[in-house]
């Protein structure tokens, strides 16, 4: 080992899940090369788990950011094994597979096999009140309308209404897939947030024919079920895996407080130097902007500004999460699913609300439920630029006339996640190329984070593996060029 190998230090920017993962990937990269090589996690905040946080007391439990993960995308039930956590996961309750669509102030089932934008059968089309019998006429279309031959990106909106009209549009579409996004669906790029319905129309010539076939090829479930349902969390909340990814990490690895405020690139020695709002600029052989696009992009302005432009062209939603502990007698709904979506047209101040305590196990004491609800997000920023006192009374007014909730909850809390959401519009695949393509001029720099190939913590987790792996790579110098968004 020479003096320069010795030296070696990769600084990971952004201590969320992204940065987290990255940080530990990263040190078990060290060992499985034998790197002489120190990994440096730079916080800004006083805590790690960034859009991730959990409030524990007694026998509640609060999720104040993200409340579970997709098992279905591998990366996060990975990483939970490698850390020992698979013991500590925990699927849905079983008890209230279902969740509602506000129509017209009432609470309505979503109908078994409908999948996000349409549904997999007739019967169940046909048998539910989401729909006029017009939008159900609109829909059916959708099975003789020609398919669309242009490669081109589209907007959300733009396919559903062509496929299965407005009301599709308005009454199921943006409420569930706006609700994942909280995006306006005349932005939302279809390629890079919903390519399996482009799928659906190329190979089967229409949305509910693929449905269908799929409804009809699907197994019926084996008696024991996957190992895990659709979505997973932890007993004791989603802390646990910021706690867990932490405890992994030495500790004088780990600097809270510390702001980055740019980052420069010595010419001679292609080492790092970041500049930090409360310390003297640390220097590395390579970096991992672990952050969402507007904060990466005001970091590089000094090093690349087309780069810095373009990531910062990325725009990201707010929102805003009240959770409602309340006894069980204040709630007239039975409270018999996982919870609501409200359709845009609906004019509420609410977008969604999860039934906590009945989705997963243990989260509010006996007698007593935990309701989620969720406001804001591009389709309606105005809801947020109100003090939270009023906030909150709109969330009681809305779940007073949408559930029967009387009186005043026994406990309330609300969450700011301030431009936390990216938001994919059309064209979002080529501009991430072009992100890439611009990244290859700035050796041992890495971005990852929810802005570029999905936003689901899986997505996150996954972003930070490829970065770190291409830093690994440039680290013992195999393939410099491989350094890429992750
Ligand atoms: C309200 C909400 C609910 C969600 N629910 C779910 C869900 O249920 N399931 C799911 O899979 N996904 C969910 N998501 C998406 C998912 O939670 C996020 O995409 C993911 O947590 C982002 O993690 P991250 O580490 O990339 O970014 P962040 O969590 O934003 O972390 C970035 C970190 O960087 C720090 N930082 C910022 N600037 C600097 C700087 N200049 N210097 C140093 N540090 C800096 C911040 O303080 C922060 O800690 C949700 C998102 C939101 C907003």
């Amino acid at each position: 080992m020479d003096a320069a190998e010795a030296q070696q230090r990769i600084v990971v920017i952004g201590g969320g899940i992204t940065g987290l993962t990255a940080a530990y990937r990263l040190q078990q990269h060290a060992k499985a090369y034998s790197l002489p090589l120190e990994v440096l996690l730079l916080e800004a905040s006083g805590r790690l788990g960034g859009t991730i946080a959990t409030y524990c007391q007694d026998d509640l439990l609060l999720e104040q950011g993200p409340d579970c993960f997709l098992a279905a995308k591998p990366w996060g039930i990975r990483l939970c094994e490698d850390l020992g956590l698979a013991d500590e996961l925990i699927g849905t309750t079983t008890a209230h597979r279902q969740s509602f669509i506000v129509r017209a102030g009432r609470l309505l089932p979503v109908p078994q096999g409908f999948y996000l934008m349409a549904p997999g059968s007739w019967r169940a089309l046909l048998a539910t009140p989401i729909f006029s019998w017009r939008g159900k006429a609109r829909m059916a279309l959708d099975l003789v309308l020609p398919r669309r031959t242009s490669t081109t990106d589209e907007s959300l909106a733009q396919f559903v209404t062509r496929r299965l009209g407005r009301e599709a549009l308005e009454r199921l579409a943006q409420p569930m897939i706006g609700g994942i996004y909280t995006a306006d669906p005349q932005y939302l790029s279809m390629q890079a947030t919903m390519p399996q319905f482009l799928d659906m129309e190329r190979q089967h010539g229409s949305v509910m024919r693929a449905m269908f076939h799929k409804q009809r090829q699907a197994a019926p479930e084996a008696a024991s079920g996957p190992r895990y349902g659709l979505f997973v969390s932890f007993r004791r909340g989603m802390q646990t895996l910021v706690e867990t990814l932490a405890a992994h990490l030495p500790p004088a690895s780990v600097r809270l407080h510390t702001p980055v405020l740019a980052l420069q690139q010595q010419p001679e020695t292609q080492r790092w130097l970041i500049h930090c709002a409360t310390q003297p600029p640390v220097t590395a052989t390579a970096v991992c902007l672990a952050l969402p696009t507007p904060q990466a992009g005001r970091i590089l302005r000094g090093v690349q500004p087309a780069l810095s432009t373009a990531l910062q062209e990325i725009p990201y939603a707010s929102s805003a999460i009240v959770n409602l502990v309340c006894s069980r007698a204040q709630v007239a709904h039975p409270l018999n699913g996982m919870g609501f979506v409200v359709p845009a047209v609906e004019q509420r101040s609410l977008i969604a609300c999860s039934f906590s305590s009945v989705k997963f196990a243990g989260r509010a004491p006996q007698e007593q439920v935990l309701l989620r609800a969720f406001v804001g997000g591009a389709l309606q920023p105005e809801q947020l630029a109100r003090p939270d006192a009023n906030i909150q009374r709109a969330v009681l007014d809305d779940l007073r006339a949408l559930l029967g909730l009387r009186g005043t909850p026994l406990a309330m809390s609300l969450t700011h996640h301030p431009e936390a959401m990216p938001q994919y519009h059309v064209g979002h695949r080529e501009r991430v190329a072009s992100i890439t393509a611009l990244l290859a001029a700035c050796p041992g720099l890495c971005l990852a984070g929810n802005g570029y190939h999905g936003v689901g913590i899986p997505d996150c987790i996954h972003s930070a593996e490829n970065a770190t792996e291409a830093l690994a790579d440039y680290i013992v110098g195999k393939t410099a060029r491989r350094v890429a968004v992750g």
